[in-house]
This record gives C-alpha cells, structure tokens and sequence, in this order.
C-alpha cells in the first residue's frame, strides 16, 4: 500500500518502482490515488499499480461521496479465490464485485446522484482533454513556485519530486501559521492547510486541484501573502511564468 500524491507532505511518489519491488515479492501493490488522479499522469497499468482508488472530491472537482476503484486482472483473482470471510460487509469487494458483475446480487443502493455528478464532472475532463488538464495543473503549480521563491520562501519537496496538486511552502523563520492561515480566510477568502505531526507550523499545504488550479486563485494567494508577509515579486516571478509559457493557466471554456 502506497499514497501516490503524499498530501501531507506534498511529496509525489515513484509508482513504478514500489510496484516493481513489490511484485519482485510476489506482493500485489493498492495506491491510494486520491489526489493524483484528474491533476497529474497516474499511469496504472504502466506502474503496475494492482489495486488503484480515488476520490471524488479532489482533481475531478465533483462532490464528494464516491470512491473511483479499478482492480487489476491478478488483484481480482486473488479477491475471488479468497476463502476465509472478510470482517467488513461495507468495504467486502467480493460483495461489491458480485454487485458490480453479472449477477447484480444486492450489497448497498447505490448513490445515483453521485454517478450524475461524476459523469458531469468526467465530461468536463475529457472536454478539456487530459493532455490539458495535467499541463494546466503543471503550470499552475510552476507559476506558483516561482512566486514563493520570489518571495524569499522556499519549498518542502526538492524539485523532482513535487506534486503538481498540493503544495507545500516552508514558512519563514517566527511565522505563525495559524495567525496567517486565519488572515489567508479572513481578509482573503483563502482557505489553505496548515502542517501535519512534524511539520506542523513549518509548512503551508496548498490545494491547486481541479477547478482550483487556476491562475487567478494562484496570483490572488501570492498577493495576499505579499501583503501578509510584507514582502514582494511573487505574483510578478508568477506572471512571468505564465507568459513565457504562453498558457493560460485557466480552464479553456
Ligand atoms: C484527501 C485524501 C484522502 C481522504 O479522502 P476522503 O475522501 O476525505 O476520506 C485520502 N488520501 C489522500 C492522499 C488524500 O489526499
């Protein structure tokens, strides 16, 4: 079991070579893939990632109350040869796939509206192609490092590992979080989350996920910690990027 896009620390993580070590070992690999997928390439089949889930409510922007499961050829031999009974009715998939397959035995009702509003939202996906949306994402996630840096911020995550969805900026040295995140909501209407354990008062974690991976919401946060932090240069370094890219940073429609 591995999280994809690690959000408490904002940290993407190498699929393919979990998955290879994994089955090196016989193991089946499940990737917890909520805030990966719709933001940034998950390539499951490629990685090898045996049991795949998601959510609704991060990169695909509908509501939330589904969670997007895919099951590879062995992980479902494996679930269907398994004898012993599982200890939960509600997350048994050997239910849910009888449910699910042919037979349609009864497990739960299931939430039809929910499927309406992931419809929607996955038309609004493969409206915008995928190819877009993960260079939105991508973009977005630019231009809003260049801003923190501008700003004399540095960022959690070295470069070749960062999520494109959540982003993680070290506070300065004396900055307290909570004085700043409550200033972000107050005066701003900017919610972003402080850090977890360790890094708790150290990092900001910033969602740039589907609907909001924008490049208004990015420019409108970088303004308002200039005016927080008093200093300067982020929503110009981010401007900067979005035109020497030549993308837009906004959904096209
Ligand atoms: C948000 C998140 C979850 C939690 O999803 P819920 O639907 O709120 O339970 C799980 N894993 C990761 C990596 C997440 O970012």
């Amino acid at each position: 079991m591995f999280v994809h896009a690690e959000t408490s620390t904002g940290a993407l993580q190498p699929a393919g070579a979990i998955c290879r070590a994994a089955h090196e070992c016989g193991a089946l690999v499940i990737g917890d893939c909520v805030t990966s997928l719709g933001g940034m390439p998950v390539d499951i089949d490629e990685n090898g990632i045996d049991i795949a889930y998601s959510g609704t409510q991060k990169c695909l922007s509908a509501p939330p109350g589904l969670a997007p499961l895919t099951l590879s050829g062995a992980a479902l031999d494996k679930l269907r040869a398994r004898t012993s009974p599982c200890v939960s009715w509600y997350l048994d998939l050997k239910l849910i796939d009888e449910y699910w397959g042919t037979s349609h035995r009864y497990h739960h009702t299931a939430p039809i509206t929910m499927f309406f509003a992931l419809r929607e939202a996955l038309r609004l996906c493969q409206q915008e192609t995928l190819e877009a949306r993960f260079e939105r994402h991508r973009l977005n996630h630019r231009a809003f490092v260049a801003g923190i840096e501008a700003l004399g911020l540095s960022m959690h995550v070295p470069v070749a590992n960062r999520l494109w969805t959540l982003n993680t900026p070290t506070l300065p040295e004396g900055c307290d979080d909570g004085e700043l995140r409550k200033r972000l909501l107050d005066e701003f209407g900017i919610e972003v989350l402080g850090g977890f354990g360790p890094l708790a008062g150290k990092i900001l974690r910033v969602g740039l996920m589907g609907a909001s991976s924008q490049r208004q919401y990015v420019l409108l946060l970088l303004g308002a910690l200039e005016t927080c932090l008093q200093a300067n240069g982020g929503t110009r370094a981010a401007e900067a990027v979005y035109q020497s890219s030549g993308g837009r940073g906004d959904r096209e429609d």
